[in-house]
C-alpha cells in the first residue's frame, strides 16, 4: 500500500514495532505489535482490530511482561 503522506513515494510494510502509549502520566509499552510502517519516511499505521487489542489490554489491566526504565531527557 502506498504511503499516505504527501508527496512520500514510500511503500508500507508489515513490521512488528514497539508501540508507546501515554495515558493519564503513565506510559504503557507494548512490544511487537503488528503495523504498517513506511519504508521512507517510517510513518506508522495500525490496523482498528490492532488498537482494539491494545486498548482490550490496557483494560484488563494484564501483568506486564517487563518493566522498563523511563529516562527524562532534560
Ligand atoms: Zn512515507
Amino acid at each position: 500500500m502506498k504511503c499516505s503522506i504527501d508527496g512520500c513515494p514510500g511503500e508500507y510494510e508489515k513490521k512488528l514495532i514497539v508501540h508507546t502509549i501515554q495515558l493519564k502520566g503513565d506510559i504503557a509499552v507494548f512490544d511487537h505489535v503488528p503495523a504498517e510502517v513506511c519504508s521512507v519516511c517510517g510513518d506508522i499505521l495500525l490496523a482498528p482490530k490492532t488498537i482494539r487489542r491494545i486498548e482490550e489490554l490496557l483494560r484488563e489491566k494484564k501483568t506486564p511482561k517487563a518493566t522498563v526504565p523511563l529516562f527524562e531527557y532534560a
